[in-house]
């Protein structure tokens, strides 16, 4: 293709971004950086009703949260501009006029009470209504009034709505890159409305002109848009640049847990998994949790989103965002949904932060601490948590002495060995002059020789006595961290409370 690549992300700022949404800016992302060319951002807010506030800046906020960069478009500025559609009206009045004197669209200036009454009738004699080559024939519009008639009402201020005069029979072909050919009659297809009476376009007349002016060369957007392709085809053909067309691509939707149905916001509630990026406070004050506040790395969520309906045709799963974009195509994308398995998000989090360093992660999440201290414990359970501020909250756990002791542990463990071992190993802590791991060690394994006493016998009862359960990272490195005093403050109480 020797034409350049112009994909575009164009969400409405109807809420929060839901992750779907991400994953086709990511793809979106991945196939201008692939091919080198431009990705840009376009709000398409031409629903005022369905307008929320915050909801363009956090769009703005989680791609860049995510590294997905804008090359032109909202907050980037381009030659397009302005790229929110609630400042474009005067280009799609001026576009709409331009299908109506080509004949292609018309006027239509029924009433909702015409068109329920019609409904109705076409009900009752058990078939559907829809506006159409058929019907349009008998409708109240610039095909059956006369030239004046029309005038006359526009003149005195009827409410009307431009519709997109759907030819009656044509043949409507495209070839999706992921789905392949894709046939519709224009029969089945009604005479949308593309100026609504507020003035303002619907999303099919903006979202074509926008693509055609912006010169897009790929549409890749969920496959909940793609019943609406073929009447997008049809606009680009009544406005003569079908020539220029974008190539469509409609991504696999993102499916339950489970996999059947499509993955809802309800779903998220029940599994207790966030479906947005970043924490979302409606208007109304609704809270909704976010990926980056759970603790979700943005490479993780990047990785595991780039999986949900691609995959490399390889083994590999760890994918760095430039590995992505070399391994990235859309011809390896998916015609079926994908699963979205929270564990796997979770897993591809755990494999991130184990990539990254122990001093990196002390600063970021243990900056509290001591810098030496805070490297050992990052250490200690840097291979336990599948989210980083859980060290947070591992260290603090260390910091804090038991208050009870795991009771299945201790009637199983802490017997007559088990408490002459310990008692032998604290008194002979306070000589030992750095206490790190390894001499902590040696000091045990030295006192339980001499008791003649095996060290498996007394560790998990030396671990419920020093934490309180039976189970944990590393002791000698934890008792490390601990400290003597607080090592042998530990021990005197267990040996006290536990007889
Ligand atoms: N505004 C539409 C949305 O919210 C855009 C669909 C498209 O990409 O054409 O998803």
């Amino acid at each position: 293709m020797s034409q350049q690549v112009r994909v575009r992300f164009a969400p409405s700022p109807t809420g929060a971004l839901h992750i779907g949404g991400v994953r086709t800016a990511l793809y979106n992302y991945l196939l201008a950086k692939k091919l080198g060319g431009k990705m840009l951002l376009r709000i398409e807010d031409t629903d005022q009703n369905r307008f929320v506030q915050g909801a363009e800046e956090y769009i703005q906020e989680s791609l860049q949260w995510l590294g997905i960069t804008i090359d032109e478009g909202v907050g980037v500025g381009g030659p397009h501009a302005p790229y929110r559609q609630s400042e474009r009206s005067a280009i799609y009045q001026q576009y709409a006029q331009q299908l109506i004197d080509a004949g292609k669209a018309y006027y239509a200036f029924d009433t909702t009470d015409e068109l329920d009454a019609m409904r109705q009738t076409f009900e009752s004699q058990g078939s559907a209504f829809q506006y159409n080559a058929v019907t349009r024939t008998r409708l109240k519009n610039s095909l059956t009034l006369s030239a004046e008639d029309v005038q006359a009402k526009i003149a005195a201020g009827d409410p009307y709505v431009i519709r997109l005069k759907v030819p009656a029979k044509e043949e409507i072909r495209f070839k999706d890159l992921i789905r392949d050919w894709v046939h519709v009659h224009s029969s089945t297809i009604d005479d949308k409305v593309l100026m609504k009476s507020d003035g303002l376009p619907t999303y099919h007349l903006a979202n074509v002109v926008d693509d055609h002016l912006m010169e897009i060369s790929h549409v890749i957007r969920g496959e909940e848009w793609l019943p609406s392709a073929p009447l997008h085809v049809l606009l680009y053909r009544a406005f003569g640049w079908e020539n220029t067309m974008p190539q469509f691509a409609h991504l696999p939707l993102l499916l339950k847990p489970e996999g059947n149905g499509k993955l809802s916001k309800r779903d998220a509630e029940l599994g207790g998994f966030p479906v947005f990026p970043l924490e979302w406070i409606s208007p109304e004050g609704v809270k909704a949790i976010g990926f980056r506040e759970e603790g979700y790395l943005k490479e993780a969520l990047i990785n595991f989103l780039a999986f949900l309906g691609w995959n490399p045709g390889t083994e590999q799963e760890i994918f760095s965002m430039d590995e992505l974009i070399e391994a990235f195509s859309l011809e390896r994308i998916n015609k079926a949904g994908a699963k979205f398995d929270i564990n796997k998000a979770k897993w591809y989090n755990e494999q991130y932060l184990r990539q990254r360093s122990d001093e990196n992660l002390a600063q970021t999440y243990l900056a509290d601490f001591d810098t030496d201290k805070a490297v050992k414990i990052v250490h200690l359970f840097k291979e336990r948590v599948t989210f980083p501020q859980q060290i947070t909250q591992e260290a603090k756990a260390l910091f804090t002495a038991p208050t009870s002791y795991d009771e299945a542990v201790v009637a199983s463990k802490w017997n007559d060995d088990a408490k002459k071992g310990i008692a032998a190993f604290k008194d002979a802590l306070p000589a030992i002059e750095n206490f790190v791991a390894n001499d902590i060690k040696h000091a045990l394994v030295a006192e339980l020789e001499k008791l003649g006493i095996k060290m498996g016998k007394v560790m998990q009862a030396l671990r419920v006595a020093v934490t309180g359960v039976g189970a944990g990272p590393d002791l000698m490195l934890s008792m490390e961290i601990m400290g003597k005093d607080e090592v042998i403050t530990r021990l005197t109480t267990a040996l006290e409370k536990l007889q």
